[in-house]
């Protein structure tokens, strides 16, 4: 497994993209909207990684609630697999918990979130991407 992305909720995507741009000196940002997350997306492109500042889309979004009960800040990791059905099944075995199934995501990605009760408080999301 590696450090896929590294997501970031907000309340203002275009506002909180300035910044970090002007923080961090990342000039690479793409923006999208995950219409099953309820989230629009600003990714920032590093060396070996993304931050992905995520924004509300609809008041029933998960990010829409995160935000207002624990404002800005880290929501979750992301790790990437080249076989999440099986990592899945290993770690349901164990007795590791996950909200919903598995699911598609941005760009052919495939996506699972494992419960932040599992993992000491980290909401961690499972993702694959499509093979080349
Ligand atoms: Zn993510």
């Amino acid at each position: 497994m590696k450090v896929d992305h590294i997501a970031i909720a907000v309340n203002n995507l275009d506002e909180a993209v300035k910044e970090y741009q002007k923080v961090l000196g990342v000039k690479d940002v793409e923006f999208e909207v995950v219409e099953s997350e309820g989230v629009r997306v600003a990714i920032l492109h590093l060396d070996n990684s993304r931050i992905e500042l995520m924004e509300a889309t609809k008041e029933t979004s998960p990010i829409k609630k995160f935000l207002e009960s624990r404002g800005e800040g880290l929501h979750h990791i992301a790790l990437e697999t080249d076989k999440i059905e099986g990592e899945t099944e290993r770690m349901k075995e164990n007795g590791v918990r996950f909200l919903g199934e598995i699911r598609p995501g941005s760009r052919g990605t495939k996506i699972t979130f494992i419960h932040p009760k599992s993992l000491h408080g980290v909401l961690t999301e499972l993702c694959s991407h499509p093979e080349k």
